[in-house]
């Protein structure tokens, strides 16, 4: 019988709140949990598989789990008491020691671990949990990380360790700063949200059915557009854009009125990517300017 998905969450999440009560303040990377044990007879086997894959636990032979510095963070977030007035203290505690070894430094320090569990009377697995998973980062301010090839013993610390307040809760900065991330990253993984030439905004994504499947026909503000059924327009700034040179108007006289068509010097113009409506005028001059006109207003949009 297979699992519902919220079945499956909900197993998968006992299993997290329970390695982590059993982990205490052990460090992480010293201690194993063996799926075998009795203690987790009532979770599914496939909780632990699910926790590897979503790089919360790693594995070891065949029935051994070890929490990742993210399984740790996540697990403290979800099963710990992340705004309680235990885990402030301790934070307190460490970043004070840190701070500490930075006070009146022009440069980043090493620090031993040990030195800081010393000082800080905290206990050795916490802190070294604390550090492994950058935890002070995740609460938003600079954090000190291991010295490459030393972890677990050695601590670089930045100068500007701990620049921003204690109390990030209640910092709306640290707020504002997630949030800059968070558009940092959308603009990254939509590199296609703005114009490339002029960075106009896309404004709209529609998709649209051929005979081999379904495109996506993409506008942005500027008049660019890219997976258009009849052609793409390029940017107003792309050296592409046709001029009004390459245009060969057409004026004729419809009924009253005359009109002046605008069309492609020849096959390969770049007015052939841009195409310009008719306009009218009461005379052919009139008409022609007009269209003048309306060139210029497509190539400043
Ligand atoms: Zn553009």
């Amino acid at each position: 019988m297979s699992l519902s998905t919220e079945t499956r969450r909900k197993d998968a999440l006992a299993l997290l709140s329970l390695l982590y009560v059993k982990l205490g303040d052990s460090p992480i990377d010293c201690t194993a949990f063996d799926c075998a044990d009795v203690a987790y007879a009532a979770i599914q086997k496939t909780s632990w598989e699910e926790l590897v894959s979503e790089g919360l636990l790693a594995k070891r032979g065949n029935s051994l789990y070890f929490f990742t510095a993210k399984g740790w963070s996540e697990a403290l977030f979800r099963c710990g008491n992340p705004s309680g007035p235990e885990l402030n203290e301790r934070l307190g505690k460490l970043s004070k020691v840190l701070k500490d070894s930075v006070k009146g430094r022009g440069d980043s320090v090493l620090v031993r671990l040990d030195q800081v569990t010393i000082d800080s009377g905290l206990s050795p697995g916490w802190v070294f949990n604390a550090i492994d998973a950058r935890l002070i980062c995740i609460f938003g301010r600079n954090d000190a990380g291991w010295v490459e090839g030393a972890r677990g013993r050695l601590i670089e610390v930045p100068r500007d360790f701990g620049l921003m307040e204690i109390d990030i809760f209640a910092d709306l900065r640290a707020e504002n700063l997630k949030l800059a991330e968070t558009v940092e990253r959308m603009e990254e993984l939509y590199a296609d949200y703005r114009c490339s030439f002029c960075s106009s905004p896309l404004i709209s994504r529609t998709p649209w059915e051929h005979e081999y499947g379904t495109e996506e026909f993409s506008e942005y503000a500027c008049g660019m557009t890219i997976g258009a059924p009849h052609g793409d327009a390029p940017c107003t700034k792309d050296p592409k854009f046709p001029k009004f040179v390459d245009y060969v108007l057409d004026a004729g006289i419809d009924g009253d009125v005359w009109r002046c068509y605008a069309t492609a010097a020849r096959a390969q113009s770049p007015a052939s990517l841009v195409q310009l409506y008719p306009t009218y005028g009461q005379t052919e001059d009139e008409a022609r300017e007009s269209m003048r006109k309306r060139c210029a207003d497509r190539a400043k949009h």
